[in-house]
């Protein structure tokens, strides 16, 4: 069994290319759920996808695993029920990732709920959700809701009710969910391109794809092929047939994060913004992310920016919530934009567009997945592969298997599951101590990779040398090794970007430390000098979109 390391990528690319039962084109939560769910069935099963995993909505959103409590309003009540059910699924699956978050929601003068009905409301939500006694709801009075949070307006204010959420790392999340699928026997390539489909007798058996990174093109044969390619989903379906109508409406989503100090709010918080839409403020690592918007987009798909328009809505929708903190655009330090793959539904608003899914299959029987949401994505996959796998035993006597990654532990979450995690946690993070880390980074190591930290803390005993070669801090040392050689990082963006999410939310390591860390990988994996430019001079692009 190989670990999912870019130094084996020619090894990948020859189990790619024979015969698959199964390609997935697309290389986010959906396509890497659907990744796993279809190898523990037993299919042969492999995964392209064209930038780095997660570099599409799977990296850009609220990064909550939440029941939509907001889509009550919309009547939506099996959406609420399915996702409100799934957040305690994918919390158990893997805790170090995705755990409970206490939000509360204060209640303000002509806001866009009155306390009877959040009441009712959160009380619905949580009887659909099947919420656990002790993560229910409570309903605070003003003065409660002010000693929770007393930055808010307190003249504005009603009340307020704390409840729970979950909270993950979108891009961890698809990476060790692509992880498990390979310890599995599963095979996924990043910067692997579709660029057309292989047809027999009218029916598709492939894709030709890319290599992005060798500009090399080569075929990749499959019984079925599933487009998973979220915000892409039209542009694969128009390769298929160039007279399908298109399914999607995109809107763009911007956070914007500040320091923790500039805007120290107590916990999380879901307040009324402007134009009566609802928004997080959400504290981490010691910054504070606030989002988002729904706008309707038209351009760039890849590295949507973030226009002042964006800026200034969220932050006059700060200060009139918090109005002591007088947030200003200077104090914005980072932020991302993110695309959301919305079904078309004609005469709706943005915001009032449903977040359900949709299988579509096509006459040549491209298997496409369209909407949803990040907290759905075990469901889908479920979805997708009970179709895969229903057309292909139609022509075959094979049976595979039923869904189960409602008990299959992700990777990193090897430590006798959620009840364990706490001691877990405790133990592994002191253990961090002997390897001559301080507390707190140890933990949040822990926090970060879960039971695959031991491999840090080896890279920690035994990369010495090699980090004081490199010119690299040996912690970050040990992190970068990790992510190239267990978790397919091919570039300095891959790094600060996705696998550590740096870029958002610690933006001073990845100025300072952006060129000696570009260069170790690109030793470690080989690169001319041209390729070395070019990497760092999109993790410069990045910066700039974050920061600028
Ligand atoms: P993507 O993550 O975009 O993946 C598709 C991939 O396909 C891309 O990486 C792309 O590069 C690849 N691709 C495209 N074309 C090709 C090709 N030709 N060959 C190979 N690869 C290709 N949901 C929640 O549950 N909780 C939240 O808190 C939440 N917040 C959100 C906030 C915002 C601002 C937004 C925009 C969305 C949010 N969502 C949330 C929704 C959720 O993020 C998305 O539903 C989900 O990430 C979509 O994942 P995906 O895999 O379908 O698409």
């Amino acid at each position: 069994m190989k670990t999912f390391s870019s130094l084996y990528r020619q090894e990948y690319i020859s189990q790619i290319t024979k015969n698959l039962d199964l390609l997935v084109i697309g290389g986010g939560i959906t396509g890497a759920g659907i990744l796993l769910d279809a190898r523990l069935r037993g299919l042969k099963v492999g995964l392209i996808e064209m930038q780095d995993f997660s570099s599409g909505t799977s990296s850009r959103s609220t990064k909550l695993i939440h029941g939509g409590l907001r889509y009550l309003r919309q009547m939506e009540f099996s959406l609420v029920a399915e996702v409100g059910r799934e957040r305690k699924i994918v919390h158990d699956l893997a805790p170090h990732i995705t755990s409970p978050e206490v939000m509360l929601l204060p209640l303000i003068k002509d806001g866009s709920l009155g306390k009877l009905a959040a009441y009712a409301g959160m009380n619905l939500y949580e009887y659909l959700a099947k919420v656990k006694l002790q993560e229910k709801n409570k309903m605070l009075s003003k003065k409660q809701t002010l000693v929770k949070e007393p930055l808010l307006k307190e003249d504005i204010l009603r009340g307020g009710i704390s409840y729970y959420e979950y909270r993950t790392d979108d891009s961890r999340l698809t990476v060790e969910l692509l992880k498990e699928a390979i310890t599995q026997g599963a095979v996924a390539l990043n910067y692997t391109k579709a660029s057309s489909f292989i047809y027999k007798d009218g029916k598709i058996c492939g894709a030709n794809v890319v290599d992005l990174l060798s500009n090399l093109e080569y075929e990749i044969r499959a019984t079925k092929v599933v487009n998973a390619t979220g915000p892409w989903v039209d542009t694969l379906d128009t390769l298929d047939d160039a007279s399908v109508t298109p399914k999607l409406f995109l809107t763009k989503g911007v956070h914007i994060v500040v320091d923790g100090k500039r805007l120290p709010i107590k916990q999380s918080i879901y307040f009324d913004g402007d134009l009566k839409r609802m928004i997080f403020a959400i504290p981490r690592e010691g910054k504070v992310y606030i989002g988002t918007t729904d706008t309707p987009y038209a351009g760039d798909y890849t590295n949507p920016e973030i226009n002042i328009e964006d800026k200034e809505y969220l932050l006059s929708s700060v200060n009139k919530m918090f109005p002591t903190v007088e947030l200003k655009t200077s104090d914005i330090e980072s932020g991302w934009a993110g695309l959301r793959p919305l079904i078309k539904q004609s005469k709706k608003s943005p915001s009032a567009i449903s977040r359900k899914d949709e299988i579509f299959i096509s006459k040549s029987g491209l298997v496409t997945i369209a909407g949803g949401k990040l907290t759905g994505y075990r469901k889908m996959a479920e979805r997708v592969v009970d179709t895969v796998t229903e057309e292909m035993q139609k022509n075959s006597r094979i049976m595979y298997g039923a869904c189960s990654t409602d008990r299959t532990l992700l990777s990193g979450a090897k430590y006798g599951g959620a009840i364990q995690y706490h001691d877990f946690l405790f133990r592994k993070s002191k253990q961090g101590t002997t390897v001559g880390l301080p507390l707190e980074e140890s933990s949040r190591l822990v926090r970060r990779y879960g039971s695959n930290v031991d491999k840090i803390f080896k890279n920690i005993q035994t990369g010495k040398n090699e980090a004081i070669a490199f010119e690299v801090p040996l912690p970050l040392y040990a992190e970068v090794l990790y992510g190239i050689e267990e978790e397919c990082v091919a570039s300095p963006s891959d790094f600060f970007v996705r696998r550590t999410g740096k870029l958002y939310f610690d933006i001073d390591t990845v100025k300072k430390w952006k060129k000696p860390v570009g260069l170790m990988i690109g030793e470690k994996l080989g690169y001319t000098a041209k390729m070395m430019q070019q990497q760092l001079g999109k993790l410069e692009e990045e910066i700039r979109t974050a920061t600028s």
